[in-house]
């Protein structure tokens, strides 16, 4: 039964689709992105080439946010937590698994 495939194909799909037009609406809102930071609202310059390169566009939500390096430092760092603490929430899972696996071996060794 590829119920479960079925729907897991159908959400990336649609996941795909979300992010072409955020993607599409990204492209056609960066002259309105406006001229700060969103998190600090540091101005922007845009005919400031550095600053054009240093700066980043964060998509939420299908919405572009203007951050600056400092800020985007910042939101890399949470990201980085937030992808440590989804690896050892992953690793506590795996070693429980383990466990039981364990408990299970010995009871089949003893019958
Ligand atoms: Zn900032």
């Amino acid at each position: 039964m590829s119920f479960l495939r079925k729907i897991k194909r159908k959400k990336l799909k649609a996941d795909t689709k979300k992010m072409k037009s955020a993607f599409r609406g990204m492209t056609k809102r960066l002259n309105s992105l406006g001229d700060s930071c969103t998190s600090c609202s540091k101005s922007f310059d845009k005919a400031d080439n550095e600053m054009v390169m240093g700066w980043s566009v964060y998509v939420n939500d299908g919405f572009p946010n203007l951050v600056c390096p400092e800020c985007k430092q910042e939101i890399e760092k949470l990201k980085q937590e937030q992808r440590e603490e989804i690896e050892s929430d992953r690793t506590n899972e795996t070693r429980s698994e383990e466990d039981n696996g364990n408990l299970r071996l010995g009871t089949d060794s003893n019958a």
